[in-house]
C-alpha cells in the first residue's frame, strides 16, 4: 500500500482564519479518501474524520438516488456589485450570502441581499449565514430587515452560537432557521430538533463520521438536510456529494462549491469538482489524486500529518 500523501494548499481568500488548508490522502481498496480534520481539532475529534476517509477507502459509498447535486454559490462579505456579479458569473439559482461578518455591518449586509435578489431574479433563493455572529435580539432584528431586503429568505443559517439562542430566534421570526455550527457530532443534529432549534440542518461528511453515519443522522433528526463541505479537496469533495446523493430527500441546494476557494487541487484540472450551472455531478469513487506536484506538504508538516494519522488510527482501534 502506498504512504499516505500529505496536502498543502493556499486558499484563495483567507476563510475560517486559515490561509492554507492542509490534509492527507490514503488509499484502500475502494479509492481513495481523504483526512483533513482542522489543526486545532484534537484526537478524539479527529477520529469521525478518519473514519469518514476510511469509509471511502475501505468500502465505498451507498447507492445514489441522483446522478448530480445542485449547489449553491457562495458570496463573501464582498459589496453589492462584485456580489451581484459573484452571482450572475455562477449559473446558480441559490445563493448564500455572508453576513455579520464584522460589527456594524448591518448596512453593508441589507446592500449585498439586495444586490443578490436583483442577480438571481424572483426565482432564486436567497440564504444567509450569519456564522452565530449574533445576539438573540439582534438577530431578530437583522433576520427582519434581511427578509425584507432579499424579497424573502429561504432560511437563515446559525444566527448565533447555541441551541438555545437558535429556538429563542426561531420563535420569534418567520424565516426558516438552519443549525450548522451546533452540529459537528452525530448526537447534535437530534439534541437541534428536540429543542425546536432549527428547521434545517446542515450535515457535513467528515465531522459526522461518513455517508452512512450522516443519513442515519438524517433519518433519526428529521428535519430537511443541507450538505455543506468542509473545505476539501475534490478527493473529500466527493464523499460530501456522495451523501447529497444518497439522501432519500433533498430539498435544497447544498454547500458544496467551496473548491474554487482553493488555489490548486490534488486531481487534474478536468476532474475538480467544481459546480458547472450550478450543479456538480456525482461520482461512484473519488477522483485520483494524480496532481500531487505543487500542492506536496514540506517535510515537517508531512511528518505532523503522519504522526496525527497514526494516534487517531490507534484510538480507533482501542475505542471503536
Ligand atoms: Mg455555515
Amino acid at each position: 500500500m502506498e504512504d499516505p500523501f500529505v496536502y498543502s494548499i493556499p486558499m484563495t481568500t483567507r476563510f475560517r482564519g486559515i490561509a492554507v488548508r492542509e490534509g492527507l490522502l490514503l488509499r484502500g481498496p475502494a479509492g481513495w479518501g481523504e483526512f483533513c480534520p482542522f489543526t486545532e481539532y484534537d484526537d478524539a475529534e479527529a477520529a469521525s474524520w478518519l473514519a469518514a476517509a476510511r469509509e471511502a477507502a475501505d468500502d465505498g459509498w451507498p447507492e445514489p438516488v441522483r446522478d448530480r447535486v445542485p449547489v449553491n454559490c457562495i458570496v463573501p462579505a464582498v459589496g453589492p456589485e462584485r456580489a451581484h456579479a459573484l452571482v450572475r458569473a455562477s449559473g446558480c439559482s441559490t445563493a448564500k450570502v455572508k453576513v455579520a461578518d464584522h460589527p456594524e455591518s448591518a448596512a453593508e449586509d441589507l446592500a449585498r441581499v439586495e444586490a443578490v435578489r436583483d442577480a438571481l431574479g424572483p426565482s432564486g433563493a436567497v440564504r444567509v449565514d450569519a456564522n452565530a455572529r449574533w445576539e438573540v435580539d439582534e438577530a431578530v432584528a437583522a433576520i427582519r430587515a434581511l427578509d425584507r431586503a432579499a424579497g424573502g429568505l429561504q432560511y437563515v443559517e446559525q444566527p448565533c452560537p447555541s441551541i438555545e439562542e437558535l429556538a429563542l430566534v426561531r420563535r420569534r421570526v418567520d424565516v426558516p432557521i438552519a443549525a450548522d455550527e451546533s452540529i459537528r457530532r452525530a448526537e447534535d443534529p437530534l439534541k437541534v430538533a428536540v429543542a425546536g432549534a432549527a428547521d434545517v440542518a446542515i450535515l457535513k461528511v467528515a465531522p459526522l463520521g461518513g455517508v452512512r453515519r450522516a443519513l442515519d443522522v438524517a433519518e433519526a433528526c428529521g428535519l430537511p438536510c443541507v450538505v455543506s463541505s468542509a473545505l476539501e479537496t475534490s478527493v473529500g469533495m466527493a464523499a460530501e456529494i456522495a451523501l447529497a446523493a444518497a439522501l432519500p430527500r433533498l430539498d435544497h441546494a447544498c454547500g458544496l462549491g467551496t473548491g474554487a476557494l482553493l488555489t490548486a487541487d490534488v486531481v487534474a484540472p478536468d476532474a475538480r469538482l467544481t459546480p458547472r450551472d450550478g450543479f456538480l455531478p456525482v461520482l461512484r469513487r473519488a477522483p485520483e489524486p494524480v496532481a500531487r506536484q505543487g500542492v506536496a506538504a514540506d517535510p515537517e508538516r508531512t511528518t505532523w500529518w503522519r504522526d496525527r494519522l497514526e494516534r487517531v488510527q490507534l484510538r480507533a482501534r482501542r475505542y471503536p
